[in-house]
């Protein structure tokens, strides 16, 4: 049986940058309650898992001791937070930071020229599309992030600006040969995410085992981007073993499937 149930988030939990829906806020509250570890790992920034994890969880029902099976595993698994406190009431200062490995502001400024620059001679860079105050590429500490419409355009422009992944690979191909010593990886709807090489979710998921004190076997992994090229596929890579979804809809279903079986679903 495993005992810890890793996730990716965009397009697994939720509608990519949105808060996870009620339906999976409530079967992880299930799995939180029946001893189930539940770690979150994705390119987001710490806020973003507040808003789109903690927040909904709480929300439908989830109290703070739930919280305590719950690890975030920010920033690719390159910042882990647990939350540290056994009051009644939830605060988000009691969530710990137990480990960061950010980037240099010199290879920040490297990577953000290179997707800048690559996109641009593409003729992708919409930044006539951005809301107001809204940027296309973030400093997430442990990556830098393009986001070809910017962090809050709307689902279905996201969906529709590159749903064959062609744009970001041809900015990806161009990005490379301008910052070689970084890798680029195609994520989300519409992302790319730049890091140093090895800090991807193998990365995040070697630090999961040690900090969890567990072996590849105890995990289970839900993705939507496990084929090669795909933010996930590291974790395949791996010998972790991997539940590949389309949507929110196919984990709630598998999810059920394992509260069945643990006799924990009500
Ligand atoms: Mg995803």
């Amino acid at each position: 049986m495993k005992k810890i149930l890793a996730f990716d988030v965009d397009q697994t939990l939720n509608v990519a940058k949105t808060p996870i829906p009620e339906e999976i806020s409530e079967l992880l509250i299930k799995l939180l309650r029946a001893g189930f570890k539940i770690c979150p790992i994705s390119g987001q920034k710490f806020d973003q898992f507040l808003i789109q994890i903690v927040d909904p969880i709480l929300k439908n029902g989830g109290k703070p001791s739930d919280l305590k099976n719950l690890h975030l595993f920010v920033a690719q698994g390159t910042q882990y937070y647990r939350y540290n406190s056994s009051d009644k009431t939830y605060s988000p200062k009691n969530w710990e930071k137990v480990y960061n490995f950010p980037l240099t502001d010199a290879q920040v400024s490297e990577i953000c020229s290179a997707l800048e620059k690559s996109a641009k001679e593409l003729g992708f860079w919409e930044e006539d599309k951005l809301k107001p105050g809204d940027e296309i590429i973030e400093n997430r500490l442990s990556q830098v992030t393009f986001s070809a419409l910017g962090q809050s355009a709307g689902t279905k422009e996201k969906y529709a600006w590159d749903p064959d992944c062609k744009k970001r690979e041809k900015i990806v191909e161009k990005a490379k040969l301008l910052a070689p010593d970084f890798e680029f990886e195609i994520g989300g709807t519409t992302s790319i995410n730049a890091f140093v090489p090895g800090m991807n979710k193998v990365f995040g998921m070697t630090h999961l085992m040690e900090e969890l004190n567990a072996e590849k076997s105890d995990i289970l992994y839900f993705g939507d981007m496990t084929q090669p090229g795909g933010n996930d596929y590291p974790v395949v890579e791996m010998g972790i073993d991997t539940i590949t979804v389309r949507s929110h809809e196919d984990t709630a279903y598998a999810l059920r499937g394992i509260l069945g079986v643990s006799g924990a679903l009500k």
